[in-house]
């Protein structure tokens, strides 16, 4: 199925309210044009440099959102540009950003991301941790952190009770989180192709699609 199909389709299934991030990564720049030139505007990138070669190569009005590990010594590569770090997990990566932010003149947006899958594998806060760091008040020595929600994977599994108790444990987190950040803080970031309808169900404010849309990767992992 082409693109454009693909991202109409994923598209006809949202709610109004509910943000689509078109998950390009591994996929060619002619792809992401292809979506791009349908309407697409907010993209999703894992790898820095990827996405930092991504940027260069394609309009200045997409909005760009990291969404994989960031390593502190690799922020530098994002931060003149990038919409959203959707995948802040430490408070070292929160200040390394704070630090880059400064040094380019702007503010970023960023998710924390909490960590909820039965996978240990996955990144991502320990929730307790996070309370105890966002209640020392650490995230307000970091001016130009914005802090607009939270971000998840649920685990990997047929097993649609586990995911839905995944999704509703993240929106736990995320509306024990809100009162301690402004009004900014208001996106709920959950939901991936094969289970991001679950995820809207379950309160998601924005969702983040790839393989539905551009197609299987060759690595699974990515
Ligand atoms: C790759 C990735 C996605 C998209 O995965 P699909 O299964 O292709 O939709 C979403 N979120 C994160 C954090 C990812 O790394």
């Amino acid at each position: 199925m082409s693109v454009i199909r693909s991202l109409s389709e994923v598209r006809g299934t949202l709610p109004e309210g509910v943000t689509l991030v078109a998950v390009s990564k591994t996929h060619p720049v002619e792809l992401i044009r292809e979506a791009y030139d349908a309407g697409q505007r907010i993209f999703g990138e894992s790898r820095p440099q990827e996405l930092k070669a991504k940027y260069e190569a394609l309009p200045r009005d997409i909005e760009w959102h990291m969404i994989g590990h960031l390593q502190t010594n690799k922020v530098k590569y994002i931060a003149p540009f990038v919409a959203m770090i959707e995948s802040v997990d430490s408070l070292r990566l929160a200040e390394a950003i704070q630090k880059e932010a400064a040094k380019c003149g702007r503010r970023i947006d960023v998710l924390l991301e909490i960590h909820v899958a039965a996978e240990q594998t996955k990144s991502g806060w320990d929730f307790d941790e996070l309370l105890e760091c966002v209640r020392s008040g650490a995230f307000r020595q970091l001016p130009d952190v914005v802090v607009r929600g939270v971000m998840g994977i649920a685990t990997n599994t047929e097993d649609e009770a586990r995911v839905r108790a995944d999704f509703e444990r993240l929106r736990g987190c995320f509306g024990q989180l809100r009162p301690l950040f402004d009004e900014r803080f208001d996106v709920l970031s959950m939901g991936m192709s094969h289970d991001y309808r679950l995820a809207v169900a379950c309160g998601s404010t924005m969702v983040r699609v790839g393989s539905l849309i551009f197609g299987a990767r060759d690595y699974a992992d990515r």
